[in-house]
């Protein structure tokens, strides 16, 4: 098949494109590098199988395709914070985008939408048919609402205009090409320690996340958009849940050096729990992640150990 892969210069993007081509498809990768790298596609650019377009989702863009996996949004809330009337745009001119072309040339398109349309939850775990706790004008709403209203428009395109879509709810992931300078937690710590310095910790570190190794989340992405029966949206995470006080421990013990543990101020509306009800993905795509926190920390050390 030929895929766009829009956000296919960053983190989960490239890892996309990598087992794609494995697969022997024909790739486009769109981006427009503000938090992808060249180099996480480096290795792909000799391949006459990869295209890389740099381009905006925001404009429209015409290619003939047969499947589209909308990845492009900065993830981080840094990153996400930086410009977030730009954030909103991103997610939701892209999403038009994205679903204009594959109305179009009758494509199958992929949304990655995010645990974050949970917001600050009431429910836990979180399953599908939880609605969230969303605060709609702080500091992550660019975020959130963006995510929430592409959703939207994903569903209004599938009912209204027969749109073959795909929506997957992503749960915090970590692994290799995680950017150094990223702000996310797994990545923070990490780099942290390998600096010898303090891990920053923000508030009293009990609030939860559940991490996921990045290859089990690309093989959940491409049971999804290769299955006929759920559109979605499905959530692909895993459920192992951790405290940020026991990470940064972790990550400590495996790093091993001088760093402690720093508190500093919890950013506004950060969210206090999070946990995947993985349910359907087990029931509708046969998947469920299989590398634990342990292993998938191991691999994270080794790309940073080579890398900063
Ligand atoms: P990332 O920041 O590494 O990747 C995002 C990519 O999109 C980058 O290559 C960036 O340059 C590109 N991009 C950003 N704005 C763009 C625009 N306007 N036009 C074209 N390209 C643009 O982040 P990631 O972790 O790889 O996340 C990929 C997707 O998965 C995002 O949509 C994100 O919201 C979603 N997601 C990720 C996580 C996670 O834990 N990694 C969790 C939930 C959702
Ligand atoms: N966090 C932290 N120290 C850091 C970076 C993040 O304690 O250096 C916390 C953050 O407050 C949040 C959790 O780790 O509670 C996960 O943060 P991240 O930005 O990775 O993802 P998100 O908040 O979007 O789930």
């Amino acid at each position: 098949m030929r895929i766009l892969v829009t956000g296919g210069a960053g983190f989960l993007g490239s890892h996309l494109c990598d087992r794609l081509i494995t697969e022997g498809h024909e790739i486009l990768c769109l981006d427009n590098f503000f938090t992808g790298r060249r180099q996480n596609i480096a290795h792909l650019l000799q391949d006459p199988k990869f295209e890389l377009i740099r381009h905006d989702v925001i404009d429209p863009f015409k290619v003939e395709v047969d499947q589209i996996y909308n990845l492009a949004c900065p993830a981080s809330p840094p990153h996400y914070q930086y410009n977030p009337i730009k954030t909103t745009k991103t997610s939701v001119m892209g999403a038009i985008n994205c679903l204009g072309l594959a109305k179009r040339v009758r494509a199958r398109v992929f949304l990655a939408s995010t645990s974050e349309v949970y917001g600050d939850p009431t429910v836990h775990p979180q399953d599908e048919s939880y609605w969230g706790n969303v605060n709609p004008i702080g500091r992550r709403s660019c975020y959130d609402e963006g995510k929430r209203c592409a959703e939207t428009l994903f569903f209004d395109y599938h009912r209204e205009n027969g749109v073959d879509i795909r929506v997957v709810r992503i749960f915090n992931t970590y692994g290799p090409r995680m950017l150094a300078d990223d702000g996310r937690v797994v990545s923070n710590f990490i780099v942290q320690a390998l600096k010898g310095e303090n891990l920053t910790v923000y508030g009293d570190g009990s609030q939860t996340r559940s991490f996921c190794y990045v290859d089990d989340l690309i093989d959940g992405f491409v049971r999804l958009m290769n299955q006929e029966k759920t559109v979605g949206p499905v959530n692909i995470g895993n459920p192992g849940e951790f405290t940020m006080l026991e990470l940064a421990e972790l990550v400590l013990k495996k790093v091993g050096g001088k760093s402690k543990v720093t508190n500093l101020p919890l950013p506004a509306d950060d969210p206090k729990q999070r946990r995947p009800d993985i349910s359907l993905a087990k029931e509708a795509l046969g998947w469920e992640p299989k590398v634990p926190l342990e292993e998938g920390l191991n691999r994270t050390i080794a790309y940073f150990r080579q890398t900063i």
